[in-house]
């Protein structure tokens, strides 16, 4: 059995919204135990999420390996075969998780046994679920229990972070996270005698406007900034009157140099100068991180390098992870993974070289990490 053979089972079961947990760390249990050396392992419940975490090697300065197996839901039509069955065609296995992220999942069940049998190290792998939900039954609470009893050095991610070739981008990070409420009062009136009302409607288009092209300020090796409305509601009741209410939801990914305070300023001074009058609220945030250890890009360089010959490059662009609960805590870590063909989209796959080279870069980086 290899990664490709896990990877074809993990896809069969469907793992939408965490349900089947258990019969995804069967599968890894398994096959630890057909592939692997010595480990012992824990299931940890959270809230009815199913959890696992392997230990292999002495006691010590801990390597991470963290995957999630939760994936995204998929409809049969959109899709050329069903999401469910693994179907390999040209050099790919199709199917929903193929990339987000049962291959990285199964690269680093596979390079984890290897490293079993011969370990330079302590090394733990977590498999989790609720990564699509925000982690918070996954490795969130993982993370404060493993921070109490082991010592984490590094941590990998194998996520799909590879954009046109497999190796050209791994995360180092990623942009903060910040949810807003706008509510905007303006001053309802006949829709004849616009000068005697302040349309929230035309308050809104302004501010949605202004923060698409606003400069926010920004002194970093992050991507910039950026503020955009994901829901507008308003409704005055009748089309000849100029309601008194404009709601905007927006989703702000902010770098180094902004303060959420700040943005809830810019866009109460913005609407200010409307004549309307804008009430803030922060639905969720979720500050910015960032990798600070070099030696471990170093070492993902040139592992990445060796298997593949390219140069990567490490980035924050994209979404946030369970990597940030890890980095809050001021351990380091990395994504990588391979590139994200339909991720969260119609007929997801992977390259099956992909996987395969991907399972000995991870094995690579582990056993390089634990000779230093
Ligand atoms: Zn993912």
């Amino acid at each position: 059995m290899d990664a490709i053979d896990l990877l074809k089972e993990m896809v069969r079961v469907n793992t939408v919204d965490s349900r089947n947990g258990d019969r995804i760390i069967k599968l890894v249990l398994g096959y630890l135990a057909k592939e692997g050396g010595a480990f012992t392992h824990e299931r940890v419940s959270i809230d009815g999420v199913k959890n696992l975490i392997v230990y292999t090697g002495k006691k010590g300065p801990a390597f991470v390996l963290n995957g999630h197996y939760d994936v995204v839901p998929a409809t049969r039509d959109g899709w050329a075969t069903n999401p469910f069955e693994p179907v390999e065609r040209g050099g790919f296995i199709y199917g929903r998780g193929t990339t987000d992220m049962k291959s990285g999942l199964a690269a680093q069940v596979s390079a984890f046994a290897r490293y079993s049998r011969n370990p330079r190290g302590r090394a733990i792998l977590m498999v989790v679920g609720d990564e699509e939900k925000g982690g918070f039954r996954g490795t969130g609470p993982l993370v404060e229990r493993l921070a109490n009893k082991e010592k984490i050095a590094r941590l990998l991610i194998a996520e799909p972070t590879s954009q046109n070739v497999l190796g050209d981008i791994s995360k180092k990070g990623c942009r903060g996270v910040l949810w807003l409420n706008v509510a905007i009062k303006g001053v309802p009136g006949h829709a004849s005698r616009p000068l005697q009302a302040k349309n929230p409607i035309e308050a809104a288009a302004g501010l949605i406007t202004y923060l698409r092209t606003a400069k926010f300020p920004e002194k970093s090796n992050m991507v910039p900034t950026t503020a955009i409305t994901t829901y507008v509601h308003s409704d005055s009741g009748a089309t000849n009157v100029i309601p008194e209410l404009a709601e905007l939801n927006i989703d702000v990914r902010y770098n180094h140099g902004t303060k959420p305070a700040n943005v809830v300023k810019m866009i109460e001074r913005f609407i200010a100068k409307t004549g309307c009058r804008a009430t803030v609220k922060i639905l969720e945030d979720s500050p910015y991180f960032i990798n600070k250890d070099k030696g471990f890009e170093r070492i993902v360089a040139k592992v990445v390098k060796r298997h593949t010959g390219r140069r990567i490059k490490f980035t924050t662009v994209g979404g946030s992870s369970d990597a940030r609960f890890f980095s809050y805590k001021g351990i380091p870590v990395l994504e990588f993974g391979t590139r994200m063909e339909g991720m969260h989209g119609n007929n997801e796959r992977v390259s099956i070289d992909d996987v395969r080279t991907l399972e000995r870069i991870i094995y690579d980086v582990m056993t390089s990490e634990r000779a230093r």
